[in-house]
């Protein structure tokens, strides 16, 4: 592999409901640093169905250029055509650095693309950096629980590839006005090669924001006793305007669907406040909540490992304490 014929940074964007994705913005800004570092280009790809307008928006958070994968057979996002579409431009166009949000959507595609290609994936990463003398891209991410950094280099393979956490990069303010180059490309695949078929998209009911964009998060966890204990969650969260996550053991318990488990096995967030009640703080659990700016605990048992990790911690019954929050914060 010649590394030298590898030139430029791009940002996979992720788009739905017509908008391009807050974390798709974050790498914008991201990869613009990272390119005029290297001094290079800094592009999109844009893959979706109907979303071309988008380009604009893309110009403006600060794409010198936007490549374009616009069909129906890209509508809903697969894993098959989306990763034949990224491959395929990678090899035509030999991008030297590729980003991804650490998003679900994000994580599947970036693995899959990264196995096609051959080439190294940091996972989860929140510092990148390029190394002024080799060029190369300094992915970091928490390792061994949060303890150490790990800086992660891809010396012999192209593109270096990361995800990145949402929240953890900043978008650069939009200039309104500011153009670049519209890319238009086309996949060779057809609907019949594809093997995955989108019977019905089941839209969750919720006016709040996902986990991985709120700003507050209230996080039941198996001390809320039963599912009528983990209704507290949402009250507490109506008054704050927060979204509800949950510790898995909540989740196994039905309480509350999948998408909501935070931790190792499930989403990470990065909110400005994050409420962990009954939650004990197991390590699974701390690795997906620890970046949060500001984390408060509930918890009755004084030695519970979430205190070791909270801002403010509340020792005392989460039927006690959680009603009277929520009376005080409707007072406010
Ligand atoms: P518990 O550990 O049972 O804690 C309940 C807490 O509630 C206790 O601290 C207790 O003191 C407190 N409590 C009890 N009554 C009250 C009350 N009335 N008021 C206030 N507090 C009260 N876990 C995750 O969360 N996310 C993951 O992604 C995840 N991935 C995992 C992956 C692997 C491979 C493994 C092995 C485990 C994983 N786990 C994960 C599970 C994790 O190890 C813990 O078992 C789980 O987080 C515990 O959930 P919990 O804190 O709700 O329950």
């Amino acid at each position: 592999m010649n590394l030298d014929e590898f030139k430029g940074v791009w940002v996979f964007i992720e788009q739905r409901d017509r908008g391009v994705a807050p974390v798709s913005l974050e790498l914008l800004g991201a990869g613009r640093a990272l390119a005029d570092k290297r001094g290079v280009e800094l592009a999109g790809i844009l893959i979706g169905h109907n979303v071309k307008d988008l380009t604009n928006t893309l110009f403006q958070y600060g794409a010198d250029k936007v490549y374009v994968y616009d069909a129906p057979i890209f509508s809903q996002y697969r894993t098959e055509p989306y990763m034949h579409a990224v491959v395929e431009a990678c090899r035509k166009y030999k991008p030297e650095i590729m980003l991804y949000g650490a998003t679900s959507t994000g994580k599947d595609l970036a693995s899959a693309v990264a196995t096609d290609l051959a080439t190294g994936l940091t996972a989860d990463c929140t510092m990148l950096d390029v190394d002024p003398e080799t060029g190369l891209l300094e992915a970091s991410r928490p390792a061994f629980g949060g303890n150490i950094m790990a800086t992660i280099l891809c010396k012999k393979h192209r593109p270096q590839m990361a995800t990145v956490r949402p929240k953890v990069m900043k978008a650069l303010a939009p200039e309104p006005g500011r153009r670049g180059q519209v890319v238009e490309e086309q996949i060779t695949l057809t609907e019949d090669e594809v093997r995955t078929k989108v019977l019905e998209v089941v839209r969750e009911t919720t006016k709040r924001p996902r986990l991985d964009e709120a700003d507050i998060i209230v996080a039941g966890g198996k001390g809320l006793k039963d599912a009528e204990g983990f209704q507290l969650c949402y009250k507490l969260a109506e008054v704050l305007g927060a979204s509800v996550g949950a510790s898995r053991d909540a989740v196994e318990a039905g309480w509350i669907d999948h998408h909501h488990q935070i931790g190792q096995t499930g989403v990470t967030v990065t909110p400005k406040i994050y409420f962990a009640i009954g939650i004990s703080g197991a390590i699974q659990h701390v690795v997906g909540m620890q970046n949060s700016e500001l984390i408060i605990a509930i918890n009755n048992d004084p030695n519970a490992p979430i205190f070791q990790t909270c801002h403010y911690g509340i020792v005392g019954d989460a039927f006690e304490v959680v009603p009277a929050l929520i009376a005080a914060f409707k007072e406010a």
